[in-house]
């Protein structure tokens, strides 16, 4: 049979670029892709990138401070114009937008920036109501923020909203104590908004190692942020023209925005899936094995919409080993057991590659080495906060199993030391690494006893 592709990629964010550019690019295969939205998706366009500009712009204030530690007297970050800031924002996305599309031209991808469904195993429809066939197609259509079902959610933000916004909110709620709440929460709160955080547990980011959630929950109450936990959403409502937020202890505040920071959800519904036999998984991901193949043998998924790992590089990744599998002859599957990850808080960041230190107990005997010290820098400028680094080793290998730093650019330091622990590296490969005096990341090669050994596999449940 004559397709008009040999692979359709339905989806323009991280994944389904990569793939679309590795398969047209290094492989030699016709690629089309089509894109509802921006293309980008939503790490460019609504996530990791306008985020972490964020971030750089809401630290100014905390360098002034410091700068004022070291001597420099009438140091401030004065007024803040968000509009200054969000045109800006708006110009490098746009530019950034036009990198995507220029990578894919070059490729010779052709671009159908309209919305594709399927209709069968080898064929997509296009919104202007056009067919094309494809040998192969990879399904790449990522998230979406939720909003939890309460009443008046409508009133609420999402993060998605919050790259939009036209004027800063004088008081800002936050709903969730994931990576999206904490990080926002100290963007909004840098950048001067009254911030509060409702979050249903007791401490945030759960599923992260417990020493360093409970950092992260002290961190925000010290930011100043007006941190309630325990607390779930009842309901929205207007109250005059603000917001008011009830909880479901009876308790109740008004607010300019609020923003649900309560999950995401893959993005799967009218794809035309269940036409195909394309199979789900209760959350609505697309069900998938190793090499990213559906149970429809022509059609494979990367990215959010199989709800894996959900990380821009993490889809990178798996779209170009898809790619290369299928296009390359080169069999290349993505490993989803050690991946490092980062939550871009202020003024300290969390960064983390394997096990915590409670799963890792559950699963064997461990020695954990952790180190808790004040960094010269901000210590010096008179802050009180606090560097914790840890390194869980195997007792009987000795490789590190993980490292959890929570700290001043804990997102770059993870990123170097997850290369020697993906190598398998012991804890004398780390001894035998002479420091780079004076940094914060020495600490890491001169931990020398352990802190705690855990010689006997237990499930401390309360730990958890
Ligand atoms: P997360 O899954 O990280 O956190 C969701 C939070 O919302 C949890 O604290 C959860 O509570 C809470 N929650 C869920 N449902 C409800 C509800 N009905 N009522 C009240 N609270 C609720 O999601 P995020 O939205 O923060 O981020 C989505 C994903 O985006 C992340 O998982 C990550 O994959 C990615 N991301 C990565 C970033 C990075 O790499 N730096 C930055 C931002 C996003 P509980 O813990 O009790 O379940």
């Amino acid at each position: 049979m004559n397709f008009d592709y040999d692979l359709f990629v339905i989806g323009g964010g991280s994944g389904g670029v990569r793939a679309a550019r590795i398969a047209a690019s290094q492989h030699g295969a016709r690629v089309g892709l089509a894109e509802e939205s921006r293309m980008g998706g939503t790490c460019v366009i609504r996530g990791c990138v306008p985020k972490k500009l964020m971030v750089f712009a809401s630290s100014a204030p905390a360098l002034a401070e410091e700068a004022r530690g070291y001597g420099w007297l009438s140091a401030d970050a004065g007024p803040f114009s968000w509009t200054d800031f969000h045109n800006k924002l708006t110009d490098d996305l746009d530019r950034l937008e036009r990198a995507y599309t220029s990578g894919l031209d070059k490729a010779g991808v052709d671009i159908h920036l309209q919305r594709a469904r399927l209709s069968d195993a080898h064929t997509i429809e296009l919104a202007d109501g056009s067919r094309k066939t494809a040998k192969h197609i990879l399904i790449a259509a990522g998230g979406r923020p939720q909003r939890p079902d309460i009443p008046g959610a409508e009133l609420g933000m999402i993060s998605d909203d919050v790259f939009l916004m036209k004027e800063l909110p004088r008081r800002a709620l936050l709903i969730g104590g994931g990576f999206i709440a904490c990080e926002f929460a100290c963007i909004l709160n840098g950048m001067g908004v009254d911030t509060a955080l409702a979050y249903r547990g007791n401490a945030v980011l759960r599923g992260f190692d417990l020493e360093t959630r409970e950092l992260m929950t002290r961190q925000l109450q010290q930011n100043g942020i007006d941190l309630r936990l325990g607390l779930s959403p009842a309901r929205l409502e207007r109250a005059d023209d603000r917001i008011r937020a009830s909880f479901d202890d009876g308790s109740h505040g008004d607010f300019d925005a609020v923003i649900f920071a309560t999950g995401r959800a893959p993005y799967t519904g009218d794809l035309g899936l269940e036409e195909t036999g394309v199979r789900l998984k209760p959350n609505g991901a697309i069900e998938v094995d190793d090499w990213s193949q559906t149970a429809v043998p022509s059609i494979f998924a990367v990215g959010d919409v199989t709800s894996r790992v959900n990380l821009t590089p993490v889809a990178i990744r798996e779209g170009h080993s898809f790619a290369d599998t299928v296009f390359g002859g080169i069999p290349r599957k993505m490993d989803h057991r050690l991946v490092a990850h980062a939550v871009y808080t202020r003024p300290h960041e969390l960064g983390s590659i394997g096990p915590t230190e409670e799963e890792a107990r559950a699963q064997g005997p461990i020695d954990v080495y952790a180190t808790t010290f004040r960094p010269m820098r901000s210590f010096f400028a008179g802050s009180d906060a606090h560097v914790m680094m840890k390194l869980i080793v195997c007792a009987e290998t000795q490789k590190v199993l993980a490292c959890h730093i929570f700290g001043p650019e804990a997102g770059e330091m993870i990123q170097l030391a997850a290369i020697p622990i993906t190598m398998g590296a012991t804890k004398a490969d780390f001894d035998a690494t002479i420091a780079v005096h004076p940094t914060m990341a020495e600490e890491m090669v001169t931990m020398r006893e352990p802190t705690r050994r855990f010689h006997e596999a237990t499930t401390d449940a309360a730990a958890r």
